[in-house]
């Protein structure tokens, strides 16, 4: 996002699956040609895309142990769709096909399913493990997890067969790359994060470990085939087709296929004018824009082309054949594999030169590509991989094409936002796009220029082609980058990464989920670790609270790492009676925290509260930010802090966590006697995997 393979085997998975799974699609043969272009197209360029042969894929046999199958099995997603335009409605079956390639044996599977974030999108209407009758399949806010009646053995494949209705919403004035990815407009019908998506897996599932949040992207997405089928009713003669991958319409359905993709998105509307141009490597780029916008688009379509020739030449090649980008009715900017969406503002703004953010995030939205579709990553708990590695390459970009706009370029995008922050941080370190922007994507520029300047310019190209060769297809970690960058000879490099990344293990590299309920020292322990299950009373500053309600806070104070003092404890657990606590802080688990700077007292860090209240959540705590007078006339501003599992839990504290105004539900704890509950200020419970072995979970 910005604020924002080529086509080796095109495969039809959903034929095979139907004939395990008996779904309704006609065996077919496909048709010898593909036609370049769906609709018209005043091309500047016009090309025919190139016919591949179209061998087909042999499904392995559900639960079949892979070590006997010939070749490793891939990971595919098969879709099909059906459209009814007219009424925003599409009815979907969808199987997977997933090997288990972790080397443990899963209980169960959990997928991502971005529709679901907005009530009354996605309805789940079946589902089926052939082979496992008893299977069940739950939908916990943004997740859906299956529940297998054995175990899936290590190297086993799982086929999973789902069928869902998603009821588009209407795209609304203010969206962005979260609410006009998957909507509708008066110009467009958009489709992107529209289907259950295989997540992760890296002790524990990142579909499970990774909410969705108000900042930035949370998803791992793992590499897979993707297969769709789509047919389209009660649409408006001309209708325009833009999609991830090329598509060749078969007795009136579209079909498409795009191999080692992480997602596939689509925008369908009537209006677009669409321009194409090949590039020197002979990849087709298609710009779809509205009319008014014509210059912009044409300038976008040559930014996407050229970027995609300057980062071939300096990373490696594009992995896919295609590559689409469309005029959005949101705003922002925002990646698919072989697609993205682009801002309508940043052609409205287009001035005609290169000296603006149509241009910037065309060339940031290519880079994706590379970093987040090529080499994956954890987008929510190490988003700089793609962040850092998209926003400098927006000057690679400039350093290429318009070398005189670098001065430009670092000052328009970068310094004059005086950037701060942890480049290593996660999203849920935020609740705000712009401090967010700042560490992760702005300081995470400045690092990989200091880096460039220490290593030098030849060094910096070939460990970014190594990274990249290395990760294709995988979901890179931070531990990937850091070791590969230490077989090169950097000069300072631990003095560089000091000044940039905190010493904090990345939830992502640790394994997360504790076995032993001795947990470790909260100086050594990273987010999402379980806390200790001792509930020794214990002081802090005058105040009562139990030993692992004060390892919590400990942890906490360390991953926030801030000047407020997580630590400053203003009211603790076991004091019953307090009139405006509402019975929670009657016995364990509850405590207040100040937010006065502990170096000056008589100063408020009101900028801080909201960051503090987030490292609370990250290691345990139900924990909100109370603003001046919202619990009574003499409330003063604190963070008010339920520790979730807590074995002493008051009756209130617990119906703070899954009560009617609770945490789980997104709601703040506060009750209607107090005019609550409120939507959750800080976006959204931080869900770890120890809460739900404890029987907590997202009721959102
Ligand atoms: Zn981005």
């Amino acid at each position: 996002m910005m604020p924002s393979h080529s086509l080796r085997r095109f495969i039809f998975l959903s034929l095979t699956l139907c004939a395990l799974i008996a779904c309704s699609i006609s065996p077919t043969s496909l048709p010898a040609t593909i036609p370049a272009t769906l609709t018209r197209v005043p091309a500047s360029r016009p090309t025919s895309a190139p016919v591949l042969p179209t061998p087909m894929l042999t499904l392995p046999t559900p639960g079949k142990d892979l070590r006997q199958s010939a070749g490793a099995p891939v990971r595919q997603v098969s879709l099909r769709a059906d459209l009814d335009y007219f009424a925003h409605r599409v009815r979907v079956q969808e199987t997977i096909s997933w090997p288990n390639r972790t080397g443990v044996a899963l209980p169960h599977l959990a997928f991502d399913v971005l529709a679901a974030r907005r009530p009354g999108v996605f309805t789940l209407t079946s589902g089926s493990v052939p082979g496992d009758p008893s299977a069940t399949f739950t939908l916990n806010g943004a997740m859906l997890k299956i529940v297998l009646s054995k175990p899936l053995a290590a190297d086993a494949v799982a086929v999973i067969a789902i069928e869902y209705t998603l009821d588009l919403p209407p795209i609304p004035r203010d969206a962005d790359g979260t609410t006009g990815t998957l909507g509708w407009s008066v110009h467009q019908m958009n489709l992107g994060d529209w289907f259950p998506a295989v997540s992760a897996y890296r002790a524990g599932w990142a579909a499970e470990r990774n909410p969705p949040h108000v900042v930035g992207e949370t998803t791992a997405p793992e590499a897979v085939d993707i297969t769709l089928d789509l047919g389209v009713r009660n649409a408006p003669d001309g209708l325009q087709v833009i999609a991830s991958a090329p598509a060749e319409k078969v007795d009136g359905r579209y079909r498409f296929g795009l191999t080692g993709a992480r997602s596939f998105a689509l925008s369908l509307g009537t209006d677009y004018e669409i321009t194409q141009a090949t590039t020197a490597s002979g990849i087709l780029v298609r710009s779809a824009y509205f009319r008014q916008h014509a210059a912009a688009g044409r300038a976008a379509l040559q930014t996407a082309a050229a970027a995609l020739d300057v980062y071939a030449a300096r990373f490696g090649p594009y992995h896919h054949r295609q590559l689409s980008l469309v005029e959005a009715d949101f705003s922002d900017g925002m990646e698919y594999s072989g697609f993205y969406f682009l801002g309508n503002e940043y052609y409205a703004e287009y001035d005609g030169t290169p000296r603006n953010y149509l241009t910037a995030i065309a060339a940031h939205e290519v880079a994706h590509q590379w970093w987040y579709d090529e080499v994956g990553n954890d987008q929510a708990h190490e988003p700089w991989l793609d962040e850092a590695l998209c926003i400098y390459s927006e000057l690679v970009y400039y350093q290429a094409t318009h070398p005189d706009l670098v001065d430009w370029w670092w000052d328009f995008r970068v310094t004059r936002f005086k950037p701060g922050g942890w480049v290593n941080s996660s999203v849920y370190d935020f609740a705000a796009f712009r401090p967010y922007v700042n560490a992760v994507y702005l300081r995470g520029a400045l690092f990989l220029r200091d880096l460039r300047a220490a290593m030098g310019d030849a060094a910096f190209l070939d460990f970014l082609r190594r990274y990249r060769a290395a990760q294709s297809g995988r979901v890179a970690t931070s531990n990937d980058f850091w070791s590969l960058l230490e077989t090169y000879n950097v000069p300072n490099l631990a003095r560089l990464r000091a000044a940039y990344f905190t010493p904090l293990p990345s939830p992502a590299r640790t394994p997360i989920v504790q076995q032993s309920r001795t947990a470790p020292d909260p100086e050594q322990s990273s987010a999402c670790t379980r806390p200790p299950d001792d509930t020794t009373r214990v002081q802090v500053d005058g105040h009562t609270v139990n030993a692992r309600t004060l390892w919590m806070l400990k942890l906490a104070q360390r991953l926030y790492g801030g000047p407020g003092c997580i630590l400053c404890v203003v009211q603790g657990s076991y004091a019953p009676g307090l009139k405006e606590s509402f019975g929670t802080h009657d016995s364990g688990g509850a405590v207040d925290i100040s937010i006065r700077n502990p170096a000056n007292l008589d100063q408020v860090l009101w900028d801080e509260a909201p960051k503090m209240a987030v490292a609370m959540r990250r290691a345990g705590f139900a924990a909100w930010y109370r603003p001046t007078g919202m619990l009574g006339p003499d409330s003063g501003a604190h963070i008010h802090a339920i520790a979730i599992g807590d074995p002493e839990l008051s009756e209130a504290a617990r119906r703070q966590l899954d009560g009617p105004e609770g945490y789980f539900r997104g709601l703040d704890g506060v009750p209607p006697e107090y005019k609550g509950p409120h939507p959750d200020p800080h976006g959204g419970p931080v869900i770890c995997p120890w809460m739900i072995e404890m029987g907590y979970k997202d009721l959102r």
